[in-house]
């Protein structure tokens, strides 16, 4: 299969030889009701694990859950709840919305709380490299320790600078060394959860969580990681920083795959901004096929501006997969059966070329169109459309 990979900058082949794939994606800190961010997240990877199970590969497809982090705390003070009652309920509620578009949950998903005593002895280890600093109980990662540090990013280090600051960095902090460097372990404040360590009692930063879960459940080095585009600087920085010292692999990820922004009126859709389409909310008036073919019709690493219009269209053009799977032709002939063979390999050609999901689409509406034609001529067309149903399920799609 070819890629591109975030950190080359380029489409490469990559093979899995022994036929396992090692699979890592970035989860949710459930704080709030899944929007169609979320939902794009959810439905790529797990189109991209559909389809290579679909090869004949075993997919090990770890997600972690951000159950401890700032957020979540804040959006607790607000409503005056429990951290632990708001991350489960929300944590509930992003799965069964997840669902509704067909979205099966990973092989493993692992709460960052359930991981605690994993990291302490990652923390020790970076700081026994010379990798990470101890100040009055917490505990910084120096990015002078790694000259490669942000290489993922492409940018020179004012622009990491900012971009980090945007993204919660505090370059104000007097205890560290340089203002890029980033918490392993730190203090918890007198409402949040604290946790032993060697430091005094506090909890992980948030980088640290995910490379000790992707090394903990797929080894030193995972063969595609994923995530929104927002995350590349710094949250998979910070993970390349911290696992490579560790288990001495490098690259600690052969393909960084990266999921495009959804933006709704212009603006990029967050819960920061308020500007949200909620996945519920879409499910209302539109099947959940409509949506998961809406979303796959965008190029998965492009930025992709959320239109009802666009659900409309998809909720036509599911009907149209529909009627070609119900479309009756007497015929059983053998020979005037309508091979399907050529769309096949189309699809598996254009899936495997940095899956090109749109691309595949296509396909189907072709196959389907040809079913339906076909069928008319009174041809049999009973093995396309189980082809059709087989292509469809593929990307997640039920009707
Ligand atoms: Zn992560």
């Amino acid at each position: 299969m070819r890629l591109f990979d975030t950190l080359a900058q380029q489409t490469k082949t990559i093979d899995f030889p022994d036929g396992v794939v090692k699979m890592y994606v970035c989860g949710i800190t459930p704080y709030d009701t899944s929007h169609m961010g979320h939902a794009r997240v959810g439905i790529v990877y797990d189109t991209l694990r559909r389809y290579l199970e679909w090869c004949g590969l075993q997919v090990r497809y770890v997600q972690n859950i951000t159950d401890i982090d700032d957020p979540l705390f804040e959006r607790a003070r607000r409503d005056k709840v429990d951290w632990r009652v708001l991350g489960e309920q929300q944590t509930v509620r992003y799965l069964q919305s997840l669902a509704k578009v067909n979205v099966e949950q990973p092989h493993f998903y692992i709460k960052a709380t359930s991981q605690i005593t994993q990291m302490l002895p990652v923390i020790t280890e970076l700081i026994e490299r010379g990798h990470a600093y101890v100040v009055d109980g917490a505990v910084y990662y120096s990015v002078a320790s790694k000259p490669d540090f942000g290489t993922i990013f492409h940018q020179d280090y004012a622009t990491m600078l900012t971009t980090a600051n945007e993204r919660g960095n505090d370059a104000n902090d007097p205890h560290k060394r340089d203002p890029l460097d980033f918490v392993l372990w730190q203090h918890s404040q007198p409402d949040e959860p604290a946790w032993p360590s060697p430091w005094g009692p506090g909890r992980p930063g948030w980088h640290i969580e995910c490379s000790t879960i992707a090394t903990s459940y797929l080894g030193p080095q995972v063969d595609i990681h994923g995530g929104g585009t927002d995350l590349i600087f710094p949250h998979h920085a910070c993970e390349i920083a911290q696992a490579e010292p560790i288990t001495g692999v490098v690259p600690f990820v052969r393909a960084w795959m990266h999921v495009g922004m959804v933006y709704l009126d212009g603006e990029k859709m967050s819960k920061s901004l308020g500007n949200m389409a909620f996945v519920d909310d879409v499910l209302k008036s539109y099947s959940g096929a409509a949506l998961r073919l809406a979303t796959l019709k965008q190029p998965y690493h492009d930025p992709y501006e959320y239109r009802e219009a666009d659900i409309q269209a998809a909720e036509q053009q599911a009907m149209a997969l529909r009627d070609a799977l119900a479309v009756l032709s007497e015929a059983t002939g053998e020979q005037t059966a309508l091979d399907g063979t050529a769309y096949r390999n189309r699809f598996v050609q254009t899936l495997d070329d940095n899956f090109d999901t749109p691309g595949a689409i296509m396909i189907l509406d072709e196959l389907a169109a040809a079913i339906v034609e076909t069928a008319h001529a009174g041809r049999n067309v009973q093995a396309a459309q189980h082809l059709l149903h087989e292509l469809a399920g593929v990307l997640g799609l039920t009707f």
